[in-house]
């Protein structure tokens, strides 16, 4: 049965405009003699020109006002913890809590990373040992924690790869990186910034890269070529060992974008595949939470000729005290402060921990058979097309083609997207990856049970249903949300977007004066 949706809408007033200024929320007591004096110290210590002359105009709220505040606006808000997420390439799978509690622990949140090595040994086990589990999963030498993100780790890859070819005598020449015509947009984006040429290569009729054109786009002139496997049609590259071989023997490195990870976990590494450099997207494959542009983790591993490279510091396990080593002279340099967003990566670290080698392997088991059972179940929708050969295997997503559907009715990926919202269900991925028209790209990950996939079927029956005999409806959605059909321009402007309080004050100051 479709299910009846209605999310919660508040009219909520900003935490600013509520309370009242001639009430306190909260009383402190009074701090003793000998404390007073010590804050009289330090504030003298603060230059006279950036200190405070009024006290701050702080909501006044009572305790249980601010927990009512954040609960009516966290009921308009959508996330996996609420239902289907079926974002493709994101992997938006159930975050579990356990990681939570633990990466609240005091031990780990009161920790600074100026502490003397010493005293933080506990952290640098725990990093020490989730940097050989992921350099295990990938089959890889060693592994660095510091990229704060996929494409952050990609940019170090493109470093590493200039830093490779630099030692060989080759930086010159080497000038041109490769990337498959269904790549994430960040692929090209890393390498340019690193100061690489792109050089595309298309798909073939079964959507894998084209060896035919990858033999004619490699030269003397390849520094590398960056691929995912799955690919984002959510295929795998069988010819992955032969891609290898041609990038190899002409001299390239061979980086492996791993958003894709978790259709492969414990059944195929990268490593193996031939990959130089891999990296990991933590927020994707591991657990953590993701989204918001919030803080994610993107470590990477690199092979064994490759390991001198990596940033500093780089943590060491003498047999008996963890420490930090500084002493590389080949490495690239920093990428980040300190060791990485730490409290992302013991989220992971316990992740790993409590799924053990089987449950990893579970992980890509059960993604990979939702992502089909989704199929079979899409297929056959009238309007609906599977590019790039409907009876293929798909690994742990899939992407539909809405194409005949916008030609026959006027409905687009991007309509569907919208009339999904008001059945309670998250949007796939739209228009990527860009060698499928109308793309509805959907990854259903391990996390959703049956019934879900059941009922998320249904609905996308239903709303197609709706196209052909009520286009009008799917113009308007959606209309059950919080907030309701936004201007696709306008809500991603600067101009209109309004960030702070103060531009809000100022809004409203214009609006005033302009009526
Ligand atoms: C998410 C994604 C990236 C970028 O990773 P971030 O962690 O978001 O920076 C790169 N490639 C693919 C295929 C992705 O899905």
């Amino acid at each position: 049965m479709v299910q009846n949706f209605r999310q919660a809408f508040w009219n909520e007033p900003m935490v600013f405009e509520l309370g009242n200024n001639r009430r306190r929320g909260f009383i402190l007591p009074k701090a003793e003699e000998t404390i007073q004096r010590e804050i009289g110290e330090i504030d003298k210590l603060i230059p006279s020109n950036i200190r405070r002359t009024k006290p701050p105009k702080l909501p006044q709220l009572s305790e249980v006002e601010v927990v009512r505040h954040y609960t009516r606006l966290s009921q308009m808000n959508y996330g996996v913890d609420l239902g289907f997420y079926p974002l493709g390439s994101c992997t938006m799978k159930y975050n579990p809590k356990i990681n939570e509690v633990l990466a609240e622990l005091p031990g780990i949140t009161m920790i600074h990373p100026y502490q003397n090595e010493e005293t933080v040994q506990g952290i640098l086990e725990v990093l020490y040992w989730l940097e050989r589990w992921l350099a295990e999963i990938t089959g890889m030498y060693e592994v660095c924690l510091q990229p704060a993100a996929g494409a952050h780790a990609e940019f170090l890859g493109a470093l590493i790869m200039r830093a490779y070819h630099k030692l060989n005598g080759d930086e010159t020449k080497r000038s041109e990186l490769i990337v498959p015509d269904s790549a994430h947009g960040t692929n090209p984006a890393s390498g340019t910034m690193a100061g690489f040429k792109i050089v595309v290569v298309p798909s073939d009729n079964e959507g894998c890269v084209d060896l035919k054109a990858l033999k004619e786009a490699v030269s003397e002139h390849t520094a590398g070529l960056m691929l995912t496997n799955p690919n984002t049609l959510g295929i795998f590259e069988r010819n992955i060992e032969e891609i290898a071989k041609i990038i190899h023997s002409s001299g390239g490195l061979l980086y492996y974008d791993g958003a894709n990870l978790n259709a492969i976990l414990g059944k195929v590494r990268p490593g193996d595949m031939g990959f130089d450099i891999v990296h990991i997207n933590i927020h994707k494959t591991f657990g953590t939470p993701h989204g918001g542009g919030g803080p994610g983790a993107g470590p990477i591993g690199v092979s064994e000729q490759l390991a001198k490279f990596l940033p500093i510091p780089r943590i060491v396990f003498d047999g008996n005290r963890y420490r930090l080593d500084y002493n590389r002279p080949y490495s690239v340099g920093k990428i980040r402060s300190f060791y990485g967003n730490v409290a992302v990566l013991l989220k992971a670290y316990a992740y790993i921990l409590s799924l053990g080698a089987e449950g990893l392997e579970q992980i890509a088991e059960v993604s990979v058979l939702n992502a089909n059972y989704l199929v079979k179940k899409l297929r056959g929708i009238k309007g609906l097309t599977l590019p790039y050969d409907e009876a293929k295997p798909r690994k742990h997503e899939c992407v539909f083609s809405a194409e005949r559907l916008k030609k026959q009715t006027g409905i687009s990926a991007l309509h569907i997207a919208k009339r999904l919202l008001d059945y309670g269900f998250h949007a796939p991925t739209i228009y990527f990856p860009l060698i499928v028209k109308e793309a509805l790209m959907i990854e259903p990950t391990e996390s959703f049970e049956k019934e879900t996939l059941d009922k998320f079927a249904e609905t996308m029956r239903k709303i197609v249903k709706e196209a052909y005999e009520n286009p009008e409806k799917l113009l308007k959605a959606p209309e059950n949300t919080a907030v309701p059909r936004v201007d696709e321009v306008k809500a991603s402007h600067p101009r209109t977007m309004t960030l702070s309080w103060k531009m809000y004050q100022q809004k409203l100051k214009e609006m005033r004066n302009n009526y």
